[in-house]
């Protein structure tokens, strides 16, 4: 397949663009709901997908939206780290959106940070498994790190890379040290949905706002595919 341009809108802010990627979001689930259809949600953490979380509990609060259907899939956790670390992405799916919203726990897909060395790589390759068995994802979020990285898929991550363990970029981690109140506390590793398992998704959103992100994104629109940039990877989506 050849590679192509990814399209872009931008907006005058992020508010707003947040409010049109959760309204196509509610949009595709209404839609599901409506076939009798789960809609399979590929979910990001971090500052960018919040103001998105927070439309669509709106949505859910105050015009009946409703998130039974949804099926839901987070692209990466901190790994070592427990569930109810103040710093795990688990809490902080649960504290942005999940304990506000009407989506059964049974449906819930998370990176556990707190299982064994030793049963990480089965544990992965059954969470790729288990998105495959959920009928893939319907709608990718994403953000993107200021080395280009999608998920923690860091540069020289592959573009056929499946879900697995991997080392944070010493960038990556300076970038989360605000949150742990220190670089030193930052896990050095994490389990992170692959390059491939992204761009199997059916759709894929990059959110990326301020111009703190206007270097990344522009490296990203401008480059050929290559391994230093992984969102460059994203042109091959079909
Ligand atoms: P941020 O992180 O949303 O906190 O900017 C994005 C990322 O590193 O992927």
């Amino acid at each position: 397949m050849p590679d192509k341009q990814i399209d872009y809108i931008v907006f005058e802010n992020a508010r707003k663009g947040s409010k049109y990627v959760a309204s196509e979001i509610a949009s595709r689930i209404k839609e599901h709901s409506r076939q009798g259809k789960n809609l399979v949600l590929g979910l990001a953490t971090g500052n960018t997908p919040i103001h998105v979380y927070q439309e669509l509990i709106r949505l859910h609060k105050s015009e009946g939206l409703s998130f039974t259907n949804v099926v839901s899939f987070n692209l990466d956790e901190y790994y070592p780290i427990s569930k109810e670390s103040s710093h795990s992405y688990n809490k902080f799916m649960y504290e942005h959106l999940f304990a506000e919203i009407d989506i059964p726990k049974s449906q819930i897909n998370i990176p556990d940070g707190s299982i064994n060395e030793s049963d990480i790589e089965q544990y992965c390759r059954d969470y790729d498994q288990k998105i495959i068995d959920a009928g893939g994802i319907d709608i990718q979020l994403l953000g993107i790190g200021r080395t280009g990285h999608i998920g923690f898929n860091e540069p020289e991550s592959k573009i056929n890379s499946v879900t697995r363990i991997v080392t944070l970029d010493e960038s990556t981690r300076i970038d989360a040290a605000s949150d742990f109140f220190g670089v030193e506390n930052v896990p050095k590793r994490a389990i992170t949905m692959g390059v491939g398992t992204i761009l199997k998704a059916k759709k894929i959103y990059l959110l990326a706002w301020g111009e703190g992100k206007s270097s990344i994104i522009n490296r990203t629109l401008e480059s050929p595919i290559n391994q230093s940039i992984p969102s460059t990877y994203l042109k091959r989506h079909k």
